[in-house]
């Protein structure tokens, strides 16, 4: 097997085999273990990162968490939430624990690009690095990869992981709550084609464990503030354009629509997934104005059809078949639009 071949498969083959007793034996134990995530994260990225710190923990293990950049408050309830890093607002700690760091743990990601500002660091940290992931063609920088794109989240991973290295009994509630939730929201609540039996075994040992998953939906999905749902509502009246020939949807904001609805982060979750449940739609895009000045893009599609190639093509960006997200830089919203639509007849004939 290649060394490519040998790195990237997961299956029970890997989860035997001694790379992963490697994690626990040799290098788990280290003193200083820092795990981190992608920029902008997500439940997958908090959920995965606070889980593996949780069970560590209960393994008598103490690890740091450093995440790039701030979560939206309807995560913040996650345990021990408060202990997290965020680089953009503690740079100097945040990169001292990776640079110093005796094991990197890097989650959620395919490659250090994908953790914005802390790419250089964790690149050139010395730490042994494992990655856990579930996004396509990682790239080959770690000591140690447990991919595998066919998995709905990088949660799910974490669980193969502990019961790989026969933890699963000695999970603890803490552990368990992230870790339903990352599942719960790369998931779209469990409805994606990714979903599979084994997704709801794991599930039901969550809830087994305690998770009260009725109050965790209410956390994520139940909390809204008005300003967010007025500018969603904006959103969905004003916002939105259907080419019903190409069956794609879009929904742009611009920087000055989202400050007059006092957005927040993740306040714009969500909007894409509506304009793709659309009836006869089967690709759907949200374009967002950063502050910088450029347009950030988030696709879906349904089915076949992969938002992927379209952004690896155009967007500079990547991602998963349904769910794919890119950028166009130093671009006014209008053209950014417009070049979209300019695609529309090659990428989704009438
Ligand atoms: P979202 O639309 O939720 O931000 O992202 C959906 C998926 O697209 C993510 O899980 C991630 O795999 C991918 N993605 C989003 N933004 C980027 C990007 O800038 N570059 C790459 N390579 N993938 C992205
Ligand atoms: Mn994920």
């Amino acid at each position: 097997m290649s060394k490519e071949e040998k790195m990237s498969r997961w299956g029970s083959e890997v989860l035997q085999a001694p790379v992963v007793a490697d994690c626990w034996n040799r290098n788990v134990s280290a003193q200083s273990i820092v795990i981190v995530a992608h920029r902008s994260p997500d439940g997958d990225a908090v959920g995965s990162s606070l889980a593996l710190h949780h069970h560590l923990r209960a393994m008598g293990l103490n690890s740091s968490v450093v995440l790039p950049d701030g979560f939206p408050a309807f995560f913040n309830w996650l345990p021990n939430a408060d202990d997290i890093v965020l680089q953009d607002v503690e740079m100097e700690r945040a990169n001292a624990l990776i640079a110093h760091a005796e094991v990197l743990w890097c989650l959620d990601f395919n490659g250090p690009k994908r953790a914005g500002q802390m790419e250089e660091v964790i690149r050139s940290s010395r730490a042994f690095k494992i990655v856990v992931d579930h996004h396509m063609e990682p790239e080959l920088f770690a000591d140690v990869l447990l991919s595998d794109p066919t998995c709905g989240s990088t949660c799910e991973l974490i669980y193969g992981l502990i019961e790989a290295w026969y933890q699963q009994d000695s999970l603890s509630l803490e552990t368990a709550q992230c870790l339903y939730t990352g599942m719960m929201t790369d998931t779209g609540s469990f409805r994606f084609s990714s979903v599979t039996g084994n997704t709801h075994r794991i599930l039901g040992h969550l809830l087994d464990s305690g998770v009260n998953q009725a109050w965790i939906h209410e956390q994520v999905f139940g909390s809204n503030r008005i300003a967010k749902i007025q500018m969603q509502g904006f959103a969905m009246s004003e916002k939105l354009l259907v080419w019903p020939e190409h069956r794609t949807a879009l929904i742009s904001l611009t920087q000055a629509e989202m400050k007059r609805f006092d957005c927040q982060s993740g306040d714009t979750e969500g909007l894409v997934n509506q304009a793709l449940a659309l009836e006869g739609v089967e690709v759907a895009v949200f374009m967002k104005e950063s502050e910088d000045g450029h347009v950030k893009m988030s696709f879906r599609s349904k089915g076949e059809y992969s938002v992927r190639d379209l952004v690896a093509e155009h967007f500079n960006g990547g991602g998963h078949r349904n769910a794919a997200g890119g950028i166009l830089e130093n671009t006014p919203m209008p053209v950014a639009i417009e070049f979209f639509q300019s695609l529309l007849k090659k990428w989704m004939p009438v």
